[in-house]
């Protein structure tokens, strides 16, 4: 029997314990830090072995393979002991698709990825395929994989999901964008992590698809000095593609292998030049999936988009709140004020993952009438935009927020929570930060 050890006991871990145990394999789980009951709950029923607060090593240095979920790093002492000993170290994805014959469209980028994905599933399900969803979202791939009987998967892919691939051969690929984040996993080297992101077309072959943005210069120069097989599908902003999707006006259109389709911006639910990449990208793996045009079009027009992404939370005496908490990076937040067509008072802030301003600082010019600085350090910001913006204000809580903004605010205004920034300084996650805002813009 071979030894499957699974390092985390997350929703990845314990479903990739499960499809372990179901394949034949000896299973143990281990969490340096504590699992959750539901989880633990969860190994029992399942009689699969496990141990929380710990590594012993005599339990995971016998193993055949280790699955490594995404949240811990290469450099954990336990995975470089591992890679000493020559045992395979793989992702989730990787353990996941040996023991299944659906057709996965795998999803990565910087930014965009769980609404492009959200998106994809959407118009896939809505079709009628029989689609599960899975990756960095919801219930996991293994675990669905072990229990449910899905024809096609929609992978969210993080790079760190990716760094632990081998064999993994999506038939359809995205990379919605490529901008420097998590660089501290990288050796601060941006290359590593864009070479990260391309791992996705690695095993690719003359049958699969690569969508990508293609206005997009990090992708740009890859595919210059690199190989893929795949089909290259791109989309664009500026310019007509070959064989991909372009905004023409107002308009984004399409011609795939020779199929066409034309939709009017304006009937497509979301909003800013950002979400009409991610609509180009989503409708190009709708249209490699041979749906419908007629469902194309509706799906496009229904779907509700994704909380803490651009979310409009109320208007009250005319002033429009948005909540964009999930915006970590300054890319995402270039986007946000880009989409804001009337005066802003923006909301800002957090921990600095080695920001520079100065691409926001002609959107901030035209567009923001007031910045509040809400983290426990905002030198950055302050110095980066007191010369730009008359009036800045700090605060140190969401309910002290929102309140200045709703003061400063106007009939007409928007105010946005586009943060930038990570959130773990004042809160616990994007989602807290985005649910407090929301409930304080309802109690207001
Ligand atoms: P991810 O899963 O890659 O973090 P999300 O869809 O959750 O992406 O969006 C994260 C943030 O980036 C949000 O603030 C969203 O408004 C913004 N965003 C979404 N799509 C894009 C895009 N194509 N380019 C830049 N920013 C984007």
């Amino acid at each position: 029997m071979k030894r499957l050890v699974v390092l985390g006991g997350g929703e990845s871990g314990v479903g990739t314990a499960i499809l372990g145990k179901k394949e034949g394999y000896e299973v143990f789980v281990s969490d340096f830090g504590k699992i959750k009951e539901d989880y633990k709950n969860v190994l029992n029923q399942y009689e699969i072995k496990w141990e929380d607060e710990k590594h012993t090593e005599d339990k995971i240095l016998n193993a055949d393979v280790v699955m490594k979920s995404p949240g811990i790093p290469e450099k954990a002492p336990i995975v470089k002991k591992l890679v000493e000993k020559g045992i395979p170290v793989i992702s989730e994805i990787e353990f996941t698709v040996q023991f299944t014959n659906a057709k996965t469209i795998g999803i990565t980028g910087s930014n965009g990825k769980t609404t492009t994905t959200m998106l994809t599933y959407h118009l896939l399900k809505q079709a009628g395929l029989n689609v599960g969803l899975a990756g960095n979202i919801g219930k996991s791939f293994a675990w669905q994989v072990a229990e449910e009987n899905f024809d096609v998967y929609v992978l969210e892919l993080s790079s760190f999901q990716l760094d632990g691939c081998i064999n993994y051969k999506p038939n359809i690929a995205v990379i919605t964008n490529i901008s420097p984040d998590h660089l501290d996993r990288y050796e601060y080297k941006y290359e590593n992590y864009i070479a990260s992101k391309f791992r996705i077309t690695m095993n690719q072959d003359e049958n699969d698809y690569l969508i990508y943005d293609n206005d997009d210069e990090a992708i740009s120069n890859w595919l210059q000095n690199n190989k893929t097989k795949a089909q290259l599908i791109p989309f664009s902003l500026l310019k007509k593609m070959k064989n991909g999707a372009f905004i023409n006006n107002d308009t984004m259109e399409f011609s795939i292998n020779n199929e066409e389709f034309a939709m009017k911006t304006t009937d497509i639910s979301l909003e800013g030049k950002h979400n009409m990449k991610n609509a180009m990208a989503a409708t190009s793996v709708a249209q490699l999936m041979k749906i419908r045009k007629e469902t194309i079009r509706e799906s496009l027009s229904n779907f509700q988009g994704v909380e803490h992404r651009l979310e409009k939370v109320l208007k009250i005496q005319n002033v429009q709140y948005i909540n964009d908490s999930k915006a970590t990076n300054v890319n995402a937040t270039f986007f946000a004020l880009d989409s804001m067509n009337v005066p802003t008072v923006w909301i800002v802030g957090g921990v600095d993952k080695g920001n520079d301003y100065s691409e926001l600082m002609s959107l901030v010019r035209e567009k923001v009438k007031a910045i509040i600085c809400l983290g426990i350090d905002n030198r950055k910001i302050i110095d980066a935009f007191s010369d730009v913006v008359d009036m800045m204000v700090e605060v140190d809580n969401m309910r002290d927020a929102v309140n200045t903004a709703k003061h400063i605010a106007e009939k007409g205004d928007n105010v946005l929570l586009s943060p930038a920034c990570a959130s773990f300084d004042l809160f616990q996650n994007y989602e807290d930060r985005g649910n407090q805002f929301k409930a304080a813009v309802r109690n207001l």
